[in-house]
């Protein structure tokens, strides 16, 4: 993480953050790009990096001083790629459904809950 950002900078912007793209429907896009509705068009693949969210941002008006606080606030709240901020921020999206509906009809039983011990 970048020294410029602590924890408390962090959790003062998260909310506004978060506010500020919901409102450009970020990641309603960035869903639509990993897993367009209609099928229509490819889905973009992950480069373990921000590469989709940033030309999102750069698209969406975003400047590169707003788009670096962006890329911590959304490694703060877990997503360190354009996937993971799909699965681990954004509070819906089609990608996360998927990815869930293919492991309930799976065979094998999510490991997880078998592990825990009471
Ligand atoms: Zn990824």
């Amino acid at each position: 993480m970048n020294e410029d950002y602590d924890e408390e900078l962090l959790t003062d912007i998260t909310p506004d953050v978060l506010r500020v793209l919901n409102n450009h429907s970020f990641f309603a896009r960035l869903d639509d790009l990993f897993c367009p509705a209609d099928g229509s068009s490819p889905a973009a693949v992950c480069h373990g990096n921000f590469q989709s969210s940033t030309a999102l941002l750069v698209d969406l008006g975003f400047e590169a001083a707003p788009i670096a606080d962006v890329h911590e606030v959304l490694h703060y709240l877990g997503g360190c790629c354009d996937c993971e901020v799909l699965y681990n921020v954004a509070e819906e999206s089609r990608l996360k459904a998927k990815y869930w509906r293919a492991r309930a009809s799976g065979s094998a039983a999510p490991a997880k809950d078998s592990q825990m011990n009471s």
